[in-house]
């Protein structure tokens, strides 16, 4: 059988410890015998960016940038135990940290459903895909713990010197402060990524804050948001048959609890990262979630939600079997696939995207899945398989398919 062929390369971001053993196996079992693969290559695993002082991960991101779509390994995020076990010339910064300024990008997650791996909320019949700002709030704030009464205040100087100020408490004894910004640039960003990922999938698209209670701080989300959509998207919507709708938080998550999925909850920043834990754990697993960054541009990045597995790699290194799920990995190269073929009008690359999704699936749904399904399974009867032969089993399916 002739292999398909691809125009663009996809730019390929490899990385560290257990996560770049699988990375190898899929492309060896999953990809290479199918597909010409075209690649630009790039090491992000630790010891070539300690080598390359981390350029190599910038260079990274400007290519994603000029090809428009990255499939990314998990990557080592170093602390003070790296920099002794890799020998480090510094404490690098996160790769994905410097993906997603570079990127100016929104992360979405989204769980893969197998029968046999039920969520916790009984309702769920299909993905909810959790949007996350990544910028501000709490996790850029500045905290004052106040030692004793007084007065605090909020002041704004602006450039030519006037000010703005407003009283936030009078303190008559101890208490504590806190000062959290965003930027309008930002949260635009953040709303056309949700928009436009919205309309790449046809889901509708769910966004809720406080906006009641803070009525400048979150009420400008809301705005933001609503005049994007009404200047830029409605009439595309209407066109898709999806609906963009606003809600209050709280109202948003008691909604999503009885909601059936199949649509895109936009949080921000501090929202998102509390319920995209909730999200996904309720859905089964951190090895069954997927996860792409989506740039205001149009430029996407996929790969895994988790990290680099590093127990299994020791284990692996020591010679002993391991039993690593790679479906989000996999999940992430079929992703970046199926994109590159989108764009690129390659339907066979779409096609084969689908298919490997869907052998994935089958081959869990069969039974035969890596050990830390097997512990959360329904199915019964089922074999648990070792990292490579896993991979393997998901091959055999495959050329079944
Ligand atoms: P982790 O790699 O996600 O693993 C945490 C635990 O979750 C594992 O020990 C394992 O549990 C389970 N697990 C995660 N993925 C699994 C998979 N595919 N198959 C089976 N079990 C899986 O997180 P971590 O141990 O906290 O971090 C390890 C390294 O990854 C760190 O250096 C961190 O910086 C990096 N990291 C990278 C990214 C990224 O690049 N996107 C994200 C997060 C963390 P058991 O040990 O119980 O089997
Ligand atoms: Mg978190």
């Amino acid at each position: 059988m002739e292999k398909i062929r691809m125009t663009t390369p996809l730019v390929e971001m490899d990385g560290d410890e257990m996560t770049r053993i699988l990375w190898k196996m899929i492309k060896e079992e999953l990809l290479l015998p199918y597909i010409d693969l075209k690649t630009e290559y790039y090491d992000l695993g630790l010891e070539y960016r300690n080598e390359t002082n981390d350029q190599v991960t910038v260079d990274s991101a400007e290519a994603t940038k000029k090809y428009g779509v990255a499939v990314k390994c998990a990557t080592i995020t170093p602390n003070a135990a790296r920099m002794t076990e890799y020998h480090l010339k510094e404490m690098w910064k996160s790769p994905n940290g410097t993906i997603r300024a570079a990127l100016d990008g929104t992360v979405f997650r989204t769980p893969i459903i197998v029968r046999g791996i039920e969520p916790c909320v009984k309702n769920w019949e299909k993905p909810i895909t959790l949007a996350r700002h990544a910028y501000g709030d709490v996790y850029k704030n500045t905290e004052i713990k106040v030692p004793g009464a007084g007065k605090a205040e909020l002041v704004f100087t602006a450039k030519d010197g006037t000010e703005i100020r407003e009283t936030i408490h009078e303190f008559k004894g101890p208490g504590i402060l806190q000062g959290i910004h965003n930027t309008d640039e930002s949260i635009t960003s953040f709303a056309k990524a949700c928009f436009n990922y919205a309309l790449d999938t046809k889901q509708d698209l769910w966004f809720a804050t406080k906006d009641t209670i803070s009525k400048k701080y979150d009420h400008n989300f809301k705005d933001i948001f609503q005049d994007i959509y009404e200047k830029e998207y409605e009439s595309k919507f209407k066109e898709s048959g999806i609906e963009y709708f606003y809600t209050l938080i709280d109202d948003a998550v008691a909604r999503v609890m009885k909601a059936k999925g199949g649509f895109i909850w936009a949080c921000k920043n501090y929202d998102g990262d509390v319920m995209s834990d909730m999200v996904s754990s309720a859905f089964g697993s951190l090895a069954m979630m997927t996860s792409v960054l989506v740039s205001p541009s149009g430029v996407y990045e996929y790969e895994a939600a988790h990290g680099t597995v590093q127990r299994h790699y020791y284990k692996h290194l020591k010679g002993e079997e391991t039993s690593t799920n790679s479906v989000a990995t996999i999940f992430a190269w079929s992703g970046a696939l199926r994109k590159r073929g989108e764009l690129d009008g390659i339907g066979e690359l779409v096609r084969f995207a689908d298919k490997l999704e869907k052998a994935t699936i089958q081959t869990i749904e069969s039974g035969k899945m890596t050990k830390d399904l097997a512990l959360i399974t329904s199915l019964k009867d089922v074999t648990v398989l070792n990292s490579e032969n896993f991979i393997k089993a998901v091959k055999e399916t495959l050329e079944s398919l």
